[in-house]
């Protein structure tokens, strides 16, 4: 945490995500002008982007076979997701098909401040929560009537951003007079690998070792069917270690800022690390691998943050090309194809080893764990198991030992609400529904 700090809060260079429920980073520093701006501009724009881009996404990957492949008889739960920066909605059939996936991202309304502002995210939640409900019903071809559930993210999460789709779903619940599920955001990312392998007819065996990675969570879960459950999809879950500082996306996203490089950094810095070949970049600091005391599954991303500041602070030669870049981000021309060639070797060379530096680990110790919990199945998801150099690492690692790795897709890895509708079906089935007096909660723990 001290590290994180300084980075933080002192140095000014990297806004300070922290201070968010749970540990997650938001940012807080010029939180009020954020408000302000947002209503004036932000909130406008994000708006018409959410929507447009979140449909448009919706249609492409969350429709699959739709209500005409003989699921009108199946349960049909509605999904909705505010923890975060997503505001989602998705219709599910048995936990297992998805009618129907809308996702508006906030993306650009954080943006400029380089992390997600929590007064911002709930207005625009409650902006769009209730087009993308409705977009989502239009897809999967429903009336709400049609609906068996209406599930929602309880936690954990940022307790504004969950207030807005639980209070939404609690009232369209008790409206239609149907079951009100609520569902933990991590067992949401589980269920994200589980609805991925349904699509290419697979099941993953359990038990497995589950790495939920991404801005909010660094986190290894073993995962067990729940007693008496083993077809319903309800999981039980042991927590086997969490990152002490920093989420793993979280480290991207500063180390992206600090480089010029925009937000959200993982996307960027994945192409960028792809590209840094050993002709095209030098290796200009090595990162070693990161020690935690006690606990060994425990992981920790401050250190290596920190260490990329420093690298960089000691080496003025990277101050032009960094300024430069940032004023073309600030400019709008942040595609990859604008930014590689703004790039230097020893740029790309550094991004490169911090990418092998975080890989290593997540990949390490989700390994370690497999193997101390004698599993046969490793499941990788959240924003960060989009990642191509972390599930080629994983593929071939598991590979070597014999294991079976899932991923999400990647519009699955990210926040959506499919995989809320999915984790929901278990509870749905089991009889496991929540009443009015359903609330946030910001910790929410899992198992
Ligand atoms: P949260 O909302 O908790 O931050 P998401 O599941 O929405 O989590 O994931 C967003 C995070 O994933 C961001 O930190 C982003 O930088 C990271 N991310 C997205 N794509 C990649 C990628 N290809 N490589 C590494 N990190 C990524
Ligand atoms: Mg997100």
């Amino acid at each position: 945490m001290g590290e994180g700090e300084e980075l933080n809060g002192n140095e000014g260079q990297l806004p300070g995500r922290r201070g968010g429920a749970n540990g997650r980073d938001v940012v807080t520093e010029g939180a009020k002008d954020g408000v302000k701006d947002g209503v004036k501009h932000g909130v406008k724009d994000g708006v018409k982007d959410g929507v447009k881009h979140g449909v448009k996404d919706g249609v492409k990957d969350g429709v699959k076979d739709g209500v005409k492949d003989g699921v009108k008889d199946g349960v049909k739960i509605l999904g909705i997701e505010s923890s975060c920066d997503e505001t989602a909605a998705a219709v599910v059939v048995d936990g297992r098909k998805i009618l129907s996936s809308v996702v508006a991202s906030q993306i650009d309304i954080h943006r400029k401040y380089g992390g997600v502002v929590p007064e911002l995210a709930s207005r625009e939640h409650l902006r769009q929560i209730v087009p993308v409900v409705r977009e989502a019903l239009a897809q999967a071809g429903l009336q709400f009537e049609e609906l068996d559930a209406i599930a929602v993210t309880q936690g954990p999460g940022l307790v504004g951003s969950l207030l807005v789709g639980i209070t939404y779903g609690k009232t369209l619940a008790s409206a239609l007079g149907k079951p009100l599920v609520a569902v933990n955001h991590l067992d949401g990312h589980v269920h994200a690998a589980f609805l991925e392998a349904y699509q290419n007819e697979k099941v993953p065996r359990l038990p497995a070792v589950c790495l939920i990675v991404s801005g909010g969570h660094t986190v290894l879960y073993e995962v067990k069917n729940d007693a008496g459950s083993s077809d319903s999809g309800a999981f039980a879950y042991r927590k086997l270690g969490q990152t002490r500082d920093d989420a793993a996306g979280e480290a991207y996203d500063k180390v992206a800022k600090l480089l010029g490089l925009g937000y959200p950094g993982g996307p960027i810095l994945d192409r960028l690390a792809a590209a840094a070949t050993p002709g095209n970049a030098k290796a200009p600091a090595k990162f070693g691998p990161t020690k935690t005391r006690g606990n060994a599954l425990d992981f920790s991303f401050s250190g290596l943050k920190t260490a990329v500041l420093y690298h960089v602070r000691e080496h003025p030669e990277y101050t032009d090309e960094i300024r430069k870049r940032e004023e073309a981000v600030a400019a709008g021309r942040r595609a990859y194809a604008e930014l590689l060639p703004m790039c230097s070797a020893e740029t790309l060379g550094l991004v490169r080893e911090f990418q092998n530096a975080v890989v290593r680990d997540l990949v390490e110790r989700t390994m370690m764990a497999a193997e101390e919990c004698e599993v046969q199945t490793i499941l990788v998801s959240g924003g960060v198991s989009a990642n191509s150099q972390l599930r080629a690492v994983f593929a071939e690692r598991a590979r070597a030992k014999g294991l079976e790795v899932f991923f999400p897709d990647r519009a699955l890895s990210t926040d959506n609400a499919a995989m809320i509708a999915a984790a929901a079906y278990g509870d749905f089935v089991r009889g496991r529904v929540a009443d009015a007096s359903l609330n946030a909660k910001a910790s929410l723990p899992l198992g």
